[in-house]
C-alpha cells in the first residue's frame, strides 16, 4: 500500500480549500491524499515546525501577511524535499516563479486547481519519474484542457452546496421565528446580516447552476425579432425607468435573428438591467443600434452611466468578476460570464468599450447568413 501523499496548501481563500478537497475526491485520489491547509501566518510556521512531513507545498501568491517568493523562500529552506507549486494570479510569471525554486506554476482559478489536482494524482501513484522541472507549460495546458471538468466541477459544486444551504436558511428562520425574544436587539441583527449572507450565496449558487447549465445545453433556435426582445425588457424595466427619468433608443430597426430566444432575453437582461444599475447622476440615456459586418450582425448597447476602467474591462466578462466601482452596487458578478456563454454558444462574442466616467457600450455578435431568419 502506498504511504499518503502530504498536501499543504499556503491559502487564505477557503474556497480554494474546498474546492481541491472536492477535486481531490473526485479524482478518487482522496484517501491517498492527506490536505492542511494554512490561511494564516501561525499556521504556516505551526505547519513548516511541525513533524508533519509534505510532500507538496501550494502557495497562493496573494497573502496578507508575505509576498510569495518569502514565503517559497521559507519552504524551499525548512523543507527542501517539498515539491512547491505556485498558485498565480498574475499571467505567466512561470519564468521569474521557477528561478526561485517553484516547481510548477498554475494559474490561481478552477483550471489550475483542476491541473495541480492531476499533478497530486500522479505523486499519488508513485510515478515519481516524471520530471517535475519540466512542468512550465502547465500554465498554458490547464487553461486549455480543463475546460469541460471546470463545467464538470461548477455543476457538481453548484448542485451539491444547495442542500446544505437551503438547510442553513431554514434554521436561520426557525432562530428568527421562535428565538426572537432570546435573541435580542444585537442577536436580531447578526441574525439578519446571516440572513442576508445567506440569500446572497444562494443567488450565487443559482446562477452558478444557471452557468453551469448554459455550458451543456445546446440553444434551442428559432427566428427571433430583436426588436420584440427589447420592447419586453424595456416593459419590464418601465417602472425603474420612470422613476430615475431614464430612457431607452432604438437607433434604428433591429434584426430578426436565429437564436434561443430565452437565452437572448436573459442577455438583453443583463446589459440594459447593468446599464441601469451603473447609471451615473446624469439622467440616464440608453441607446441600442445593430449593424451588418460581413456575416454577422453586431448589436450594441451603449449608456452614459459610471463607465468602466481599462484595467477592469479585461476581467468583467469572468465568473464573479466584479468592477472596482462595483462595490457599492449590489450583484454577483455572474450576469456578464453568462452573457458571454451564451453569445459563445451562438458562436459569437461579446466585449466592451469603456471610458471611465462617461459610459460604455457592449457589443455583441451573431454570426448569421443573410437569409437564415
Ligand atoms: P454584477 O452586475 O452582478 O456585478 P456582471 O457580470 O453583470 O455582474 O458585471 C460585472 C461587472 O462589470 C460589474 O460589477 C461592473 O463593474 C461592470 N459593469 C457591467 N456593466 C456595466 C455598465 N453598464 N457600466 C459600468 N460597469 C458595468
Amino acid at each position: 500500500m502506498n504511504a499518503a501523499i502530504h498536501v499543504l496548501l499556503v491559502s487564505a481563500s477557503v474556497s480554494d480549500e474546498t474546492v481541491l478537497t472536492t477535486l481531490l475526491a473526485r479524482e478518487q485520489i482522496g484517501e491517498g491524499v492527506k490536505l492542511s491547509a494554512a490561511a494564516s501566518a501561525q499556521a504556516f510556521y505551526d505547519a513548516l515546525y511541525s513533524e508533519q512531513s509534505y510532500e507538496i507545498i501550494v502557495v497562493d501568491d496573494r497573502q496578507a501577511w508575505s509576498d510569495w517568493p518569502g514565503i517559497i523562500a521559507t519552504c524551499a529552506k525548512n523543507r527542501p524535499d517539498a515539491l512547491l507549486a505556485l498558485l498565480s494570479s498574475v499571467e505567466q510569471p512561470q519564468e521569474s516563479a521557477l528561478s526561485q525554486g517553484v516547481a510548477a506554476v498554475y494559474p490561481r482559478n478552477s483550471a489550475g486547481l483542476i491541473a495541480l489536482t492531476k499533478l497530486v494524482g500522479k505523486l499519488a501513484a508513485q510515478e515519481r519519474g516524471f520530471s517535475l522541472r519540466q512542468e512550465t507549460d502547465a500554465f498554458d495546458e490547464a487553461e486549455e484542457a480543463a475546460e469541460e471538468e471546470r463545467g464538470k466541477l461548477v455543476y457538481a459544486v453548484s448542485h451539491d452546496l444547495q442542500d446544505p444551504l437551503q438547510l442553513a436558511r431554514r434554521y436561520a428562520d426557525v432562530l428568527n421565528e421562535d428565538f426572537e425574544d432570546a435573541l435580542g436587539e444585537s442577536g436580531a441583527k447578526v441574525l439578519d446580516h446571516l440572513k442576508f449572507n445567506l440569500g446572497r450565496t444562494q443567488e450565487m449558487l443559482d446562477e452558478l447552476l444557471e452557468y453551469s447549465r448554459l455550458q451543456h445545453s445546446r440553444p434551442e433556435k428559432e427566428p427571433v425579432d430583436f426588436n420584440d426582445l427589447l420592447d419586453e425588457v424595456t416593459a419590464l424595466y418601465k417602472i425603474t425607468l420612470d422613476e430615475i427619468g431614464g430612457s431607452i433608443i432604438r437607433q434604428q430597426s433591429l434584426p430578426t435573428l436565429v437564436v434561443d430566444r430565452r437565452q437572448f432575453l436573459r442577455v438583453f437582461q443583463n446589459l440594459i438591467g447593468n446599464a441601469i444599475k451603473f447609471r451615473s447622476d446624469r439622467p440616464l440615456h440608453i441607446a441600442v443600434r445593430a449593424q451588418r459586418v460581413r456575416n454577422e450582425w453586431r448589436i450594441g448597447i451603449k449608456d452614459n452611466g459610471i463607465g468602466i476602467s481599462e484595467e477592469d474591462a479585461g476581467q468583467i466578462f469572468g465568473m464573479f468578476e466584479r468592477g472596482s466601482a462595483a462595490a457599492d452596487y449590489p450583484g454577483t458578478g455572474m450576469g456578464l460570464a453568462i452573457c458571454k456563454r451564451i453569445v459563445q454558444n451562438h458562436g459569437g462574442k461579446i466585449w466592451v468599450r469603456s471610458s471611465f466616467g462617461s459610459g460604455s457600450v457592449f457589443i455583441f455578435s451573431v454570426p448569421q447568413a443573410d437569409d437564415a431568419a
